[in-house]
């Protein structure tokens, strides 16, 4: 028995036998031709990988697509074609002359002081590998499952988790690898337990070893002694019983003891986890957070959000869906969107760079206006700090009507514009925001950050990003004393809601309205249920 530690990328138990994903190092014996022949086969094979690419895609969920796009725009990307075009010119074959190039744009890309970016190098090796198979005349690598198996690779690839069947992925482990790259961005979505970063020790498996993993806390063993798999196993048994209990609550209302309606929505990104949402008793969409669309580096135009929101609202099937426009800057760069800033948490963020980028903003205005007309569709701002903020806004959202109204394009003319309470002068200034917001969403992600100046994703500041502070709570009965007066509702929708305890605590607070992230709805609703929230 062995024990490794890694760092949980999907929380969940997982035991099982091992594959280990070996990919193929040593080439074949390749003949090397002039250089013009060299040039025209790589551009063949470019446009067969495109066309392979675009078919994975087309199984991808709305969100995976993302990942495919920038896959197809590596590939027609000026830099890294040169860089091959010049090997080929100099005499390298082209499959080597791919792999070469594909190596050095990854590191160059790795070494990047931007997370974003230097994790797309898994995506560049990712679509340089499928030439070079192309080049090679090589079936391309396929992740072939034939039985339930814990997988284990250097690195896990986008494309290895979409051509997978994934009904056999008990878990996923892998020696480097990153909690944000895609591919654990995509083992979320499908909920496979996942711990990466686990060490080159890791790559020493066999195939058929059995291995334990426990994605929440990234601990990994592998051949477990009999008691530790015996203490897995009772683990998995009792981690199924409670799901199955769970379960019953589904589609009961969420009243507390002492008879307090709690209405629990869902934090989502797309369709597909608008319906898993769903089906988790979820009443509706709390934040849909549209970044994901344009995570791919392009911008999609107005009719590919009208079409991507139509089938948001679609998935809810009825339910009402708030959509949150463009939240990028600060940990959410977009390479080719966001520029670099010294101190990017109090930059240009959130609703602040839609402004600056009618561009962007306008288009995604349109779409959700026409959207609106298809369902019960709600719009928020991010990251509004003063009321001007919100004024100019509603100013951009008056002007999208009138070009609409220009354009002859029919579009939701009642539609509800909330904000994002989030910021400290937000909720100083909750007044005079009530008066133009529709609604007010309360991000304690956010707010925690800035209340207590503790950065959220730097772990040695941890101890004060507290989402459940004096301070915190106080802010939120500051929100609702002033959403009152005006009679607009506030609901919770940072991911401190999917912990209990914060949950029963907001709701102790006066909140009556909350949105997580599905897979702890139920958690969240059976405590709410078994308590009395009333006090005093
Ligand atoms: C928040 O800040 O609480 C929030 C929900 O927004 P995000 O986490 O996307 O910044
Ligand atoms: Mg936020």
């Amino acid at each position: 028995m062995q024990e490794l530690q890694g760092t949980s990328a999907c929380v969940g138990l997982a035991l099982g036998p091992a594959k280990v994903l070996r990919r193929r190092t040593s080439p074949l014996v390749r003949i090397v031709q002039e250089p013009l022949r060299e040039t025209s086969l790589f551009e063949a094979a470019v446009v067969v990988a495109k066309d392979e690419i675009a078919q994975l895609s087309e199984r991808a969920s709305a969100r995976d697509k993302a990942i495919f796009t920038f896959q197809i725009e590596v590939l027609s990307d000026r830099g890294l074609l040169d860089e091959i075009l010049s090997h080929i010119a100099a005499g390298t074959g082209a499959a080597a002359a791919v792999e070469r190039a594909a190596s050095l744009y990854a590191a160059k890309i790795r070494s990047i002081p931007d997370e974003y970016l230097s994790q797309r190098a898994g995506d560049i090796q990712d679509v340089c590998r499928r030439v070079v198979d192309i080049l090679d005349g090589r079936p391309r690598e396929q992740l072939i499952l034939d039985k339930p198996c814990v997988l284990i690779a250097d690195e896990l690839l986008p494309s290895d988790l979409i051509s997978a069947d994934r009904s056999l992925l008990l878990g996923v482990i892998t020696a480097g690898g990153s909690t944000q790259n895609h591919a654990s961005i995509i083992a979320r979505t499908f909920g496979i337990p996942t711990v990466v970063l686990a060490g080159p020790k890791i790559l020493t498996a066999t195939d058929g070893t059995i291995c334990a993993l426990d994605g929440a806390t990234g601990q990994i063993i592998i051949d477990p002694d009999e008691a530790t798999y015996a203490r897995y196993s009772h683990r998995i048994h009792l981690a199924r019983r409670r799901s199955v209990l769970l379960e019953r609550l589904r589609d009961a209302p969420c009243v507390t003891r002492d008879g307090v309606r709690i209405h629990l929505y869902a934090n989502c990104s797309g369709p597909e986890d608008i319906e898993k949402a769903i089906a988790q008793g979820a009443e509706g969409v709390g934040l849909l957070r549209s970044e994901f669309l344009f995570l791919g580096g392009a911008a999609p135009n107005e009719q590919q959000q009208y079409s991507f929101y139509r089938d948001c609202l679609k998935a809810a099937a009825g339910r009402p869906v708030t959509i949150r426009t463009l939240d990028i800057g600060s940990d959410k760069s977009v390479a080719g969107l966001t520029t670099e800033e010294p101190n990017p948490a109090l930059g240009l963020r959130g609703v602040r760079f839609s402004l600056a980028r009618e561009d962007l903003f306008h288009p995604q205005l349109a779409a959700l206006l026409r959207t609106g007309l298809e369902g019960p569709l709600r719009v928020m701002f991010p990251m509004i700090a003063t009321p001007e903020d919100l004024s100019r806004a509603l100013a951009a959202v008056d002007t999208v009507r009138r070009q609409l109204t220009r354009r002859r394009v029919p579009f939701c003319s009642e539609m509800p514009f909330g904000i994002m309470v989030e910021t400290p002068a937000s909720v100083l200034l909750a007044e005079e925001l009530a008066q133009k917001a529709a609604f007010f969403s309360i991000g304690t992600n956010d707010l925690t950050q800035y209340l207590h100046a503790a950065d959220r994703i730097n772990p040695a500041v941890v101890d004060y990003f507290t989402p459940a502070s004096p301070a915190v709570l106080r802010s939120l009965r500051m929100v609702l004393d002033a959403a009152e007066q005006q009679g607009i509702p506030v609901s919770v929708c940072g991911e401190s809601a999917a912990d209990p305890d914060t949950a029963l605590l907001y709701v102790q607070s006066g909140i009556r309205r909350l949105s997580l992230s599905p897979p702890a709805l139920l958690e969240v609703k059976a405590r709410l249920m078994d308590e009395n929230v009333l006090m005093g």
